[in-house]
C-alpha cells in the first residue's frame, strides 16, 4: 500500500502545511481519511481527483478534519460524467453532518442543475456510521482484496471518534485519527506496517500562554504517547501527523529524538505530500 500525506497540518492555519487529510492507495483502491483545508489541491497533487476516490473516511466530526468536506462533495458532483455518490464511512452524526452541508451547497446545487442540460441529479453521498453504541469494532468491509476495521479512539469529550486500520495483500496501516493511548488504538495498530498519528508536542504547548491551547493536551497523544503506541503494537514505521505547533523549519530532528527514546522502529515526520510505502 501506499500512504501519502495530504496534509500535515492543524486547525491553526500554516502556510504550507494543509490540514488533516490521508491519502491510502491500496492496488487500485484509492481511501481517503478525514478532509481538512486544502485537501483537493494536495489529493490532485497525488493524482487523484475527487470521481476517483473510492471512499472518504471521516474519524470525527472536529472542524479541522472536516471542513473542506463541502469542496470534496460539490467537486465530486461537478465532475463526474454519471451519478457519482460518495460513500462516506464515519462516526455517528455523518449522515446529519452531511444533510446539512448539503442543505448549506443548495444555492450552488440549484445554479448548477439549472445551467448544465446534462447534469440532472443531485450530489449524492451514501453514509455508513460506525461505532453506535457500545460495539468494541465494526467490519467497515471489504472490496477488491481491502479489508478496513474500525474501533473507537478515546477524543473525549468529542464522542464516538474512530479509527481504522486498511489491510492488503498482507501489509497493514493504521489511521488513529485524534486520540489519546486507548484500547482500541492498540487493536487497530497492532502488528502494522505503519500507523499514521495525529499529534502535540505537550513541552511546546505548555510553552504557549493561551489558555484555550492548553485544553488540547488532554485529548491528544502527544508525540511520546504516539512512540509507545507504537512500541506497544509492534509497529514497523510511525508517522506523525497534524503537528501542534508547527514544527519550525529545521527543529524535525527535535520531533523524531523525542519519539526515537519510546521507539525503535522508522519515525516519519514529513512535508505535505510525503510518501510512505507497506
Ligand atoms: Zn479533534
Ligand atoms: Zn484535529
Amino acid at each position: 500500500m501506499k500512504v501519502t500525506l495530504l496534509g500535515t497540518g492543524s486547525p491553526i492555519p500554516s502556510p504550507d502545511r494543509a490540514g488533516p487529510a490521508t491519502l491510502v492507495q491500496a492496488g487500485a483502491t484509492n481511501l481517503v481519511f478525514d478532509a481538512g483545508r486544502g485537501v483537493l489541491m494536495r489529493l490532485s497533487a497525488a493524482g487523484v481527483i475527487p470521481p476517483f476516490v473510492h471512499r472518504l473516511f471521516l474519524t470525527h466530526l472536529h472542524s479541522d478534519h472536516t471542513t473542506d468536506f463541502n469542496d470534496f462533495v460539490t467537486t465530486r458532483w461537478a465532475m463526474s460524467p454519471v451519478d457519482n455518490p460518495l460513500p462516506i464511512t464515519g462516526p455517528p452524526g455523518t449522515a446529519a453532518y452531511v444533510d446539512r452541508v448539503l442543505h448549506m451547497l443548495s444555492d450552488d446545487i440549484g445554479y448548477r442543475l439549472e445551467h448544465h442540460a446534462d447534469l440532472n441529479w443531485n450530489p449524492g453521498c451514501s453514509v455508513t456510521e460506525l461505532l453506535d453504541g457500545a460495539h468494541p469494532a465494526d467490519d467497515v468491509l471489504t472490496a477488491n482484496g481491502v479489508t478496513i476495521t474500525a474501533a473507537p479512539t478515546d477524543h473525549r469529550p468529542v464522542a464516538p471518534t474512530v479509527g481504522y486500520r486498511i489491510e492488503h495483500e498482507g501489509t497493514v496501516v493504521a489511521i488513529a485519527g485524534d486520540t489519546i493511548p486507548c484500547e482500541g488504538l492498540d487493536a487497530l495498530c497492532a502488528g502494522a506496517d505503519i500507523y499514521v498519528q495525529t499529534v502535540i508536542r505537550a513541552d511546546l504547548v505548555t510553552a504557549i500562554p493561551v489558555p484555550r491551547l492548553q485544553d488540547i493536551h488532554d485529548y491528544h497523544s502527544t508525540v511520546e504517547d504516539a512512540a509507545r503506541t507504537a512500541t506497544k503494537a509492534g509497529v514497523r514505521t510511525l508517522v506523525l501527523t497534524h503537528m501542534v505547533p508547527a514544527p519550525f523549519p529545521g527543529s524535525e530532528p527535535e520531533w523524531i529524538a523525542l519519539a526515537a527514546a519510546h521507539f525503535d522502529g522508522e519515525i516519519i515526520l514529513g512535508p505535505d505530500l510525503t510518501v510512505i510505502e507497506t
